[in-house]
């Protein structure tokens, strides 16, 4: 239901042959349109100050694409296919969190709702434990979860600069390809710079039309009320991938029972027209697939290839070098991995 798709369909029914149909779709479109203000007026809108269901999220709007599906959960085995949406929500946007993450902010269930520890009812902010929790890497140095009470407490202090984040190498990055250290909760949320267990290895998109929209959302959120927000970032692997496939993010306002802010969605770690093998964190671009075969260097040893004018591909050992005629894809696709240098 985003306003993208809306304008797709229009241009479709504009795209109609005779004038009087075009006039009649005109005037449909301005009943439409009027329609739609009508509807968004009652339900709050884009207005941030709405929950629960996804049309209360304002991210994909514009830029962004949107959501237009809805997943149940996250099945690792039948993970949500990227259909040229920025992402899909989780169980109707309803975030789902572990109950340890109310609890280390001091919550505790009561009826349906939750209420700070020792207050008869609702959530007394002086009781609230702002805090932050980064999961340890699993076995293959994989980032696994991060989680937290974010507030004002949280966040950089004003005149903070970003420090330098380039220290960290993600599982999964590989040189060359264009991958952004992707934070799981965001730097002007949490305050976090290298921190390993808070990166991964991310495409652009993912940054900047999956994440960073609802980053920004939470974070003007906080601002403007000066509540806290409960927050969930979590990468989602297929198997045994190096690479993430997404990220399912999380979020509630504590203090007004979500009401504020609140949603469930799995954002794609994809570039759009690129393929990525997750297990290598080869990207190949549309174009690079289409390329046609061409004179490469190979470091059998090493398994990088070259363009034969690298100063890298003259600098291997004669027993090391092999000269082979291919596309760039079934180079990478053999498990070759491009130079760094010359970025074949
Ligand atoms: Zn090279």
């Amino acid at each position: 239901m985003s306003r993208r798709s809306r304008s797709d369909n229009h241009c479709e029914k504009t795209n109609n042959k005779s004038q009087r149909t075009l006039a009649l779709a005109v005037l449909l479109l301005i009943l439409i349109a009027f329609a739609y203000l009508k509807i968004s007026d009652l339900t709050g809108g884009s207005d941030s100050g709405q929950t629960g269901n996804s049309q209360s999220i304002t991210a994909g709007t514009e830029k962004n694409d949107g959501n237009i599906g809805d997943v149940a959960s996250i099945d690792p085995d039948a993970l949500p296919e990227y259909d040229g949406h920025n992402y899909v929500t989780i169980n109707g946007s309803v975030p789902d969190f572990p109950d340890e993450v109310y609890s280390k902010a001091g919550l505790v269930k009561s009826g349906n709702s939750w209420k700070t520890e020792g207050t008869i009812k609702g959530v007394d902010s002086r009781k609230l434990t702002p805090y932050e929790f980064y999961g340890e890497l699993d076995k293959s140095g994989r980032c696994t979860v991060a989680y937290g009470c974010l507030g004002l407490e949280t966040m950089p202090p004003s005149g903070e600069e970003r420090g330098d984040i380039g220290s960290v190498h993600p599982s999964g990055w590989a040189k060359a390809q264009n991958w952004e250290r992707s934070h799981l909760i965001a730097w002007a949320l949490s305050n976090e710079n290298a921190n390993e267990r808070n990166l991964i290895t991310g495409t652009h998109y993912l940054n900047y039309d999956g994440m960073r929209p609802l980053e920004e959302e939470t974070e003007h959120y906080i601002w403007d009320t000066g509540n806290h927000v409960l927050y969930m970032s979590k990468p989602v692997y297929f198997g045994n991938e190096a690479v993430a496939r997404g990220v399912n993010m999380m979020a509630w306002s504590v203090e007004d029972g979500g009401k504020g802010l609140s949603f469930n969605v799995y954002c794609f770690n994809v570039t759009p027209g690129a393929s990525i093998d997750y297990n290598t964190g080869i990207v190949t671009t549309a174009e690079q697939a289409a390329q046609d075969a061409r004179l490469y260097v190979i470091n059998t040893r090493s398994g990088v290839f070259h363009y034969p004018s690298c100063e890298g591909a003259g600098q291997i050992a004669k027993k090391n070098r092999k000269e082979v005629t291919a596309t760039r894809l079934e180079l990478t696709s053999q498990g070759y991995t491009p130079c760094g240098y010359c970025e074949p």
